[in-house]
């Protein structure tokens, strides 16, 4: 404005110096004109860059609301340092996460102040100040995010992800993983574990056997001992699951106090538990845990003020000896264990290879017999049973063969007790029944039908059932059948065995004790209930001439079953030295290879012929 104010002076000035008034004011007026129109412009671009700058500003601060509005809705905790290690920014979550409070965590914060806070609020991993900056330092070196689980010294763990920045700072995320972490190990503890006892389990087991076995390479023998109940199947059934599940408990806690903390206690289910044990002493240590359990567990229970009574079986492997692998270890124990329960309970045994062939024996009748029981490869044979006085026929005892494809006839005694042990029996009795019946019913009438059942059978309870069934489907009288029984049924003598027979005589059904004299207190079971008839086993007639004192007991039985009301039988009569011995001892029948050996039903006729001409012609 100076400038031009100069140029139009200088215009107005004429050249000989004199000054021309009318232009100066003219130049003058011009200048101001234009220099107020530069000052209003100059206003008003002021105004709009205040205007704009503050508009700015509020989107900044709007923009800065609403993103602490999400670092400090986030569930996470959330951190920011720059690049000097120092705190930009932290939300309220991650404080609290870690314990620290409002001016702990001011920006600015350099990383060790916070380290110190943690370790003085107990939220810091199990490292020590220096390992953990170490490790923070190392984390800082990767150029990538990544995720750690951290576990703190008060318990809580976090899961950290972590990502680096441009400048050498890092901005972390922090989750509260503890509760999820808590659930897995439930999860991952009841994968593993036995869920009444708190023992290991099978899968466990098996994970530990094999750690012992990977060492046993190394040097150190490993035994597996597998250890079943006895009579914990009648406990649970007679005295209710309560008592069984407390019975298991008690049975843990104690083996738990007979073995080593290295060793290894699974329940496998059942009544079947394992132990790892590990020893340079094999089998001696082995030996020793095995006499120790047995003694131990023998000793009677305290259940809820209740003794209860059981005892052990063991069965015994030892690596490397008798396996190398898991599978091998495992099967050859339970085989063990299998032999030490068939030789009587209490007991231990260690494996034999033997034994192995045994058991694979066992698999092969297994197999076998449930293809009979389904194919019908069985047949009756009957052996007649005389009375004594008359010296007519009776009846026939029913007596089962097996016509095995490969191995021919078969008798019971090598099948029946099997059938039992693996619950075929009660289909095997069954077929018996209908099938003795049915036969029976094509006979003179006043001959009877003897029907071994074993224990078993009423133990399930369906024997009634049964009998009235095979009955009704032959249209055969009931007094023209007799139930045979030995006294291993009597030996529960629980109330519901007594009921059943009852309920069978109540149908007209007669019942005879087999084996007589053969148990432990035979005369008891006389007194429990009134037979019809008492079977005096064979092993008394076979020793009739050489024992005076087995006719002596022959004498006593039938003494005091006819003074109670009973009919004997003599069983085994191959001579006419024994049979004239028993005629002297008023035995009311006899029966045995004397008068015929068990026979085809079709043979019937004939054996009737030749031994009851009279009945024979008759019928
Ligand atoms: P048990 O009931 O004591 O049957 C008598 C056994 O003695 C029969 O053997 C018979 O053949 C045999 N015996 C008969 N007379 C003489 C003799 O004079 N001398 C000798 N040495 N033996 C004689 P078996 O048929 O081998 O039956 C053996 C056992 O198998 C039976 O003993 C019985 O306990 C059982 N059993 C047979 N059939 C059945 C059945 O259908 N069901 C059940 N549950 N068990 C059966
Ligand atoms: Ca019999
Ligand atoms: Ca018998």
């Amino acid at each position: 404005m100076h400038q031009l104010f100069a140029r139009q002076l200088a215009a107005a000035t004429s050249p000989a110096g004199e000054l021309d008034l009318a232009a100066l004011a003219g130049a003058v007026s011009a200048a101001y004109a234009r220099s107020d129109r530069i000052r209003r412009r100059a206003l008003a671009r002021g105004r709009r860059m205040v205007r704009e700058r503050a508009e700015r500003h509020a989107e900044l601060e709007a923009q800065n609301a609403r993103f602490s509005a999400a670092i400090e809705n986030m569930s996470e905790g959330l951190c920011l340092f720059d690049g000097a290690q120092r705190l930009i920014i932290c939300n309220r979550r991650y404080a609290t996460m870690y314990g620290l409070l409002p001016e702990h965590v001011r920006p600015g914060t350099h990383l060790t102040d916070i380290v110190d806070r943690r370790l003085e609020a107990g939220s810091f991993p199990a490292m020590t100040r220096a390992e953990y900056l170490a490790w923070r330092g190392q984390l800082g070196v990767r150029d990538t995010s990544h995720t750690v689980a951290v576990e703190l010294r008060n318990g809580r763990v976090f899961a950290i992800s972590h990502q680096p920045m441009p400048d050498g700072g890092w901005v972390s995320t922090h989750e509260d993983i503890t509760e999820q972490r808590r659930a897995e190990t439930r999860i991952a503890h009841m994968a593993r574990h036995d869920a009444l006892t708190g023992l290991a389990n099978r899968v466990l087991l098996r994970e530990r056997l094999e750690e012992a076995l990977a060492r046993t390479r190394r040097a150190d023998p490993c035994a597996v001992l597998f250890l079943d109940l006895d009579h914990f199947k009648s406990i649970n059934d007679t005295q209710g699951h309560p008592t069984g599940d407390a019975l298991l408990r008690a049975v843990a806690a104690r083996m738990r106090q007979l073995v080593r903390e290295t060793d290894t206690i699974a329940r496998l289910g059942g009544d079947e538990f394992a132990i790892i044990q590990e020893s340079v002493r094999q089998p001696a240590d082995a030996t020793a845990l095995a006499e120790r359990l047995i003694g131990e567990i023998g000793l009677a229970f305290d259940i809820e003020g209740q003794p209860v009574a059981t005892g052990a079986s063991i069965g015994i492997a030892v690596a490397p000896t008798d396996g190398t692998d898991a599978d091998t270890l495992l099967k050859n124990a339970d085989i063990a264990l299998y032999r030490a329960k068939a030789e009587g309970r209490c007991r231990y045994r260690f494996f034999e290879p033997e034994m192995d062939a045994l058991m694979q024996a066992r698999h092969t009748l297994e197999h076998d017999l449930r293809k009979a029981v389904a194919a019908g490869e069985f047949e009756l044979y009957y052996q007649p049973i005389i009375h004594l006085q008359s010296r007519a026929v009776s009846g026939f005892e029913a007596l089962i063969r097996w016509r095995h494809p490969t191995r021919g006839l078969v008798s019971p005694g090598q099948f029946i007790p099997f059938a039992e042990e693996i619950g075929l029996i009660t289909q095997i009795d069954e077929w018996v029944l209908r099938t003795a019946c049915r036969e029976a019913a094509a006979w003179p009438d006043r001959l009877t039908v003897a029907v071994n059942l074993s224990p078993a059978h009423f133990r399930r309870g369906a024997v009634v059932r049964s009998v009235t069934d095979a009955l009704s489907a032959a249209a055969l009288a009931p007094r023209r059948l007799e139930i045979e029984i030995t006294e291993s049924l009597l030996i529960e003598d629980s109330e519901a065995t007594l009921a059943c027979l009852h309920q069978l005589r109540s149908l007209g059904v007669s019942i005879s004790m087999d084996d007589f004299g053969t148990g432990y207190s035979s005369l008891g079971y006389l007194r429990n209930f009134r037979f019809d008839k008492i079977k005096i086993d064979q092993s008394f007639v076979r020793e009739l001439s050489c024992r005076p004192d087995s006719i002596a007991i022959v004498r006593a039985v039938t003494g005091l079953c006819s003074s109670l009301g009973m009919a004997t039988t003599a069983e085994g009569v191959e001579t006419e030295e024994q049979l004239a011995a028993l005629s002297a001892e008023n035995c009311t029948e006899v029966q045995g290879f004397l008068f015929s050996r068990p026979r085809p039903a079709s043979e019937i006729p004939a054996l009737l012929s030749a031994l009851d001409p009279a009945l024979a012609a008759a019928a």
